[in-house]
Parts: structure tokens; C-alpha cells; sequence
């Protein structure tokens, strides 16, 4: 099974887990989600998904995509505040972040996988996932 089909079936189940129904716009919603590279905000998802329901609103998709938080599907980018951004993928994996045009690169990292998290946090606080974010000019951005 490919890497999509499988998103696709952890959708499914998930939206079944959690009684969220599956319309035909959220699994839209969804699909152009993982099919994206760059993150992206609600906006783009919205300008995307309205090619092929024109009459879906922003609102929706701002819902919708926060809904899919929720349930793990997909997760919220740190940083920089507004618009928030959206990552499909919910496997461990680090940040590059261009800070001139905002671009998100994945990248993996087995060292920084097993980065330990410091005992003055681990005691107080309950760590969900590690993630490295480096930040500096994209290929494009430092030309
Ligand atoms: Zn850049
Ligand atoms: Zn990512």
C-alpha cells in the first residue's frame, strides 16, 4: 500500500474513532493536505480545495483542518504566529524554515531523533513529540 492510501485509511478510522462523519469536502480537505509539500496555511488549503467545491468557505476549511488537529492527523507548525500553518505528517521529523519567504523544508535527522529531553522539563512536563527547528535562507532566498 502506498504512503497516501495508508493516510487515507488512518482518516477513516480516526473520523470513525471520533465520530467526525466523512463528507466528500473533508476528505477533500484532507487529501490535498497530504498531497501538499509546503505546509500550508488554511488559506491555500481553501484556495485548493475550492477547484473542485466552489461553494466550501474558508470557515469550513479553518474547521475542518483544526478538527483534523484534534485528532492527530495532522499537526500545527510552531512558530511565527499567523496564519497557522498545517503538516500532514504526523511521523517524527525535523523543521528547515526559510525566515525571508517562510518556506518549510522536512528533513530527518537520527541524531536529533534521540536528542534527550532535559530532566528539568521531562519532571514538570509531559513532552508529546521533539522536533529541531532550524531556521536560515532557502536556496532560493540566499541567492
Ligand atoms: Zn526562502
Ligand atoms: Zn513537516
Amino acid at each position: 500500500m502506498d504512503k497516501k492510501s495508508e493516510l487515507l485509511n488512518l482518516f477513516t478510522r480516526k473520523c470513525q474513532e471520533n465520530d467526525l462523519k466523512i463528507t466528500p469536502q473533508r476528505t477533500a480537505i484532507y487529501q490535498e493536505l497530504i498531497s501538499a509539500l509546503d505546509h500550508p496555511s488554511a488559506d491555500v488549503i481553501y484556495k485548493r480545495v475550492r477547484k473542485k467545491f466552489p461553494n466550501i468557505s474558508l470557515d469550513t476549511v479553518n474547521r475542518t483542518v483544526l478538527s483534523f488537529a484534534e485528532l492527530g492527523i495532522v499537526r500545527v507548525v510552531e512558530g511565527y504566529g499567523k496564519p497557522k500553518r498545517f503538516d500532514p505528517n504526523t511521523e517524527n521529523h525535523h523543521h528547515f524554515q526559510c525566515v525571508k519567504c517562510h518556506k518549510i523544508i522536512d528533513f530527518h535527522n537520527k541524531e536529533y531523533d534521540q536528542l534527550e529531553i532535559p530532566k528539568h522539563i521531562g519532571n514538570k512536563l509531559k513532552v508529546l513529540n521533539k522536533k529541531v527547528v532550524l531556521e536560515g535562507f532557502c536556496a532560493e532566498c540566499r541567492k
